[in-house]
């Protein structure tokens, strides 16, 4: 059998981003290997597709300011729109938090991120109920929204087109390994030889790092997003709106299927995180998170409580956890055999400069452009952890 040169694991965003930057690099035979009939059937395609700067650590708001750069000026339409993030607080602790992490995102370099009292949070978002926030922090130019799919298509198309190939209905059952190298990977459908395999099947990793003896420390964990309609059109130019003590959240709709569907700006997306840290691979929507979600938008924006929930509309999918809710991005004691996963609820917005990362590991040894290495899977054994708490 053809032994392939790079293969793969799993094409949603992130293994569709790692191959345009292995081709663009000039690899051509790169193999994606994906278990479903299409693409954007994982967590890519239950995103909610926001994109912000406004992080903790150096290593997000550096991965975030590149792919924000990347996206703005791609030559894809990706659906890319700056309309902003506001987070607010509503207790002075996690304000001080917003004040330090506004310090140093603008040392980092980002521009469009300011902190903002009660009096503009109302006014950036009509109708929100400010009695008991204290302030918050808005990135205005930069942050905003993405249409996950179409950046996993502008990464899949561009590939193909430098001679990258994908293998649909082709589920991985284990990852082979001889003398501490990899040799390929046994399918449903035949072993593949290959001489470097790049496993990015997101929350599913875990289970197929092991059949090569390793440990990756990534856990499924079930979100839900209810989709409703309100009668009259919403605030224009309404940003993305999180809650940074409850996680609670709300966006304008978009469908990222069918872009031009729903556009009159009646649709609206409203979540929290109500998984109580559980691990699952469950991607059922249940009935019974409405109400729950329904109560918070009632106290937080009363505008959300008369919305009429579209049922077809609302989703489950899986954020794929690291215990630190960073990515692990690079090798591993076995010799090529790469990891491009666990990005704990922001694979989407920082798939263009972890892709990027990945293929320079992969060609060069280290990622160049950026130092990543603080993302190894090592960090997990030497105990060098990173600390986020905004992961909502
Ligand atoms: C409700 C929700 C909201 C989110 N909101 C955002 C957001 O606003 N912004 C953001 O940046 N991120 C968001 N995320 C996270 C984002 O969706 C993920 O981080 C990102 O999609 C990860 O991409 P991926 O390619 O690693 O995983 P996936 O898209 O899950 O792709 C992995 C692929 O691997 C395939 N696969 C798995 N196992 C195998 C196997 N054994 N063999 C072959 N193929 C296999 C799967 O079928 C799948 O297609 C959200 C996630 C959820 C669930």
């Amino acid at each position: 059998m053809k032994k392939t040169e790079i293969l793969i694991i799993g094409g949603g965003v992130i293994g569709a981003s790692v191959a345009y930057h292995l081709t663009r690099r000039g690899a051509k035979d790169v193999l994606i290997l994906e278990r479903e009939n299409r693409q954007g059937l994982g967590s890519t395609g239950k995103a909610t597709g926001g994109v912000r700067a406004q992080f903790e650590t150096d290593i997000n708001i550096k991965m975030s300011l590149y792919s924000l750069d990347f996206f703005q000026n791609w030559d894809f339409d990706c659906g890319y729109e700056p309309r902003g993030y506001l987070f607010f607080a509503t207790d002075e602790n996690q304000f001080d938090y917003l004040r330090r992490n506004v310090k140093k995102q603008k040392s980092l370099g980002v521009k469009a991120v300011e902190i903002v009292d009660t009096q503009t949070i109302s006014e950036i978002v009509e109708g929100l109920n400010c009695e008991d926030i204290v302030g918050g922090s808005f990135g205005g130019g930069g942050d905003g929204f993405i249409n996950p799919l179409a950046v996993m298509r502008g990464f899949t198309t561009r590939a193909i087109a430098k001679g990258a190939k994908i293998k649909t209905e082709t589920l991985v059952l284990s990852i082979e390994t001889r003398g501490g190298k990899v040799i390929g990977v046994e399918t449903n459908t035949g072993r593949i030889e290959a001489e470097k395999v790049v496993l990015c099947s997101g929350a599913w990793a875990k289970n197929l790092a092991i059949t090569a003896g390793i440990d990756l420390p990534v856990e499924p964990q079930k979100r839900q997003i209810v989709w409703a309609k309100s009668e009259t059109a919403l605030q224009e130019n309404m940003p993305m709106v999180i809650d940074l003590g409850s996680g609670f959240h709300f966006r304008p709709a978009k469908d990222f299927v069918n872009p031009r569907a729903d556009t009159d700006g009646t649709n609206v997306l409203f979540a929290y995180p109500d998984a109580n840290g559980q691990t699952s691979f469950d991607t059922n929507f249940d009935e019974s998170f409405i109400p729950k979600v329904y109560e918070r938008a009632k106290h937080r924006a009363p505008f959300l409580a008369d919305t009429t929930v579209v049922r077809e509309k609302c989703r489950a999918g899986l954020y794929e956890n690291t215990p630190d809710h960073h990515a692990i991005i690079g090798g591993c004691e076995i010799e090529n055999l790469y990891f491009c996963s666990g990005f704990s609820g922001h694979g989407v917005m920082h798939s263009p400069a972890s892709g990027r990362a990945m293929a320079e590991i992969i060609l060069d040894g280290k990622a160049n452009f950026l130092d990543v290495s603080c993302l190894s899977l090592e960090r997990f054994t030497t105990g060098e952890l990173l600390h986020e708490t905004a992961f909502i």
